[in-house]
């Protein structure tokens, strides 16, 4: 037996693994981040299947289910949206299951930043513009690390994508624009490859005025940097016909 942790990816089930999708038509027990995890891809999973939506449980609660599981030599799908490593609490899931002995795995899945470049068709990396792409959020009710302070990630001028801040998306432009100047393009992705995504594009200066007028409260991923604008500036040298490397010459 045991629990392995699926990445359901940001909500088209078409954006499922191969394997998320397989484990999930073949699941008889599923414990599920209801509020970010698409009904679409919940309705992969068979219809006698035990389905637990976390959002109403506590650790303790998630961690009966999956004793309970064990004494019935059932495995467990726990399905967590985006990819299960980033902002998906697995690392005190896992603690508990050590403590078990249950056995556990992790499959990844398209992360909600992947989904968001991919809506705003764009690329977060530009030549000479940007070559770090930094995934992060605003303190909330979990505080910052002092020296991951948006303040203090924002000297590097790296592409940012910000996981839940979208309500906090006044402080988020405010503290940023001193480093990347007022007029750097950011883009709000609510709800990226749903059925209603909606993208918010402005600058640091109108981000914020104009993320209020959409009424996006949640579910979104900010992406703030320079990489956002075709400016038509250095491009890659990868497909340079002056440039040879180990697979062309
Ligand atoms: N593990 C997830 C992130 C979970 S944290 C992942 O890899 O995507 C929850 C935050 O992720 C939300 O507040 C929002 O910022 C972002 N998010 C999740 N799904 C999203 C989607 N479909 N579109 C935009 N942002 C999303």
């Amino acid at each position: 037996m045991k629990v392995v942790f699926v990445g359901a990816g940001p909500g088209d089930p078409e954006l499922l693994t191969l394997k998320a999708a397989r484990l999930l038509q073949n699941c008889r027990c599923c414990i599920y981040a209801g509020s970010l995890v698409s009904p679409q891809v919940l309705t992969l999973l068979p219809g006698d299947a035990a389905k637990w939506d976390s959002a109403t449980m506590t650790l303790e609660q998630t961690t009966a289910v999956c004793r309970q599981a064990r004494d019935e030599e059932i495995d467990v799908v726990r399905l967590h949206s985006g990819d299960p490593a980033i902002y998906g609490a697995i690392g005190e899931q896992m603690l508990e299951l050590d403590k078990l002995g249950i056995d556990y795995e992790v499959v990844p899945g398209v992360s909600s930043f992947q989904a968001a470049a991919a809506a705003l068709k764009t690329e977060l990396t530009a030549p000479e513009v940007s070559q770090t792409i930094v995934l992060t959020r605003i303190a909330g009710r979990t505080p910052l690390p002092p020296d991951q302070e948006l303040d203090r990630l924002a000297q590097t001028h790296a592409t940012l994508c910000l996981f839940l801040s979208v309500h906090k998306i006044g402080e988020v432009a405010e503290r940023l624009a001193p480093q990347y100047g007022a007029g750097c393009p950011v883009a709000v992705v609510y709800r990226a490859s749903w059925p209603d995504q909606k993208i918010v594009r402005g600058t640091l200066a109108d981000i914020a005025a104009k993320v209020d007028a959409a009424e996006i409260k949640q579910t979104a991923m900010i992406i703030v940097g320079h990489a956002l604008e075709r400016h038509g500036g250095p491009v890659s040298r990868l497909y340079s016909h002056q440039f040879t490397h180990g697979y062309r010459s």
